[in-house]
């Protein structure tokens, strides 16, 4: 199984030493001809959406993922990536492939509460350690949309078909259930 991590920006090394330890091959998409290789997932990591949005386009490598991921192809995005895929943000005017039918709050947590860690369950999973870095969080979600987990009734995790998006970075504690259950997803 080979996955593809978005690396253009922010903390895509950490998924990808944590896809080698679950037994998958990565590959770094950094330009154009990188779309060429093929590839079963896909991984947008967190970091600075507005950065990453304007290199993607910069790149010429945002009308073919956005495309692949409308294709179904399986999709797991953290923070910043959660905020690529969103149709939509109540505090935002950019918007970027908006597959994803939720409404997400970018910097939701304010300056105070900018970064923390707490535990919460996941889906099935019981104990899932989270930690948030400026994080967004979704404030509505159309029906269809799986949701996942919650903090403090905030909607933080989500399913949606191919699309797998949270408001935390799972890549930065050593619990690897969620790379894991994205993994699983991927026929
Ligand atoms: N605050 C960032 C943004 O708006 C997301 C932060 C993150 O990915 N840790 O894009």
């Amino acid at each position: 199984m080979k996955i593809a991590v978005l690396a253009l920006q922010g903390a895509f090394l950490e998924h990808e030493i944590i896809m080698q330890k679950l037994g998958a091959d990565c590959i770094e998409l950094r330009k154009r001809e990188d779309l060429a290789e093929p590839f079963d997932g896909l991984i947008l990591p967190g970091g600075e959406s507005t950065a990453q949005g304007k290199l993607l386009r910069e790149l010429d490598m945002f009308d073919p993922l956005r495309e692949r991921i409308r294709d179904g192809l399986p999709v797991f995005a953290t923070c910043a990536g959660l905020i690529l895929l969103a149709e939509r943000s109540s505090n935002d005017t950019r918007n970027y492939f908006q597959t994803l039918p939720v409404t997400v709050r970018r910097n939701a947590y304010g300056r105070q509460l900018g970064s923390f860690h707490t535990v919460k369950d996941f889906g099935g999973m019981k104990d899932i350690p989270m930690t948030f870095i400026r994080a967004p969080y979704i404030e509505s979600a159309r029906d269809d949309v799986e949701i996942l987990a919650k903090t403090d009734g905030n909607i933080v995790g989500v399913r949606y078909q191919n699309q797998l998006a949270i408001s935390f970075h799972p890549e930065l504690d050593t619990d690897m259930r969620i790379h894991q259950y994205f993994l699983s997803f991927i026929s």
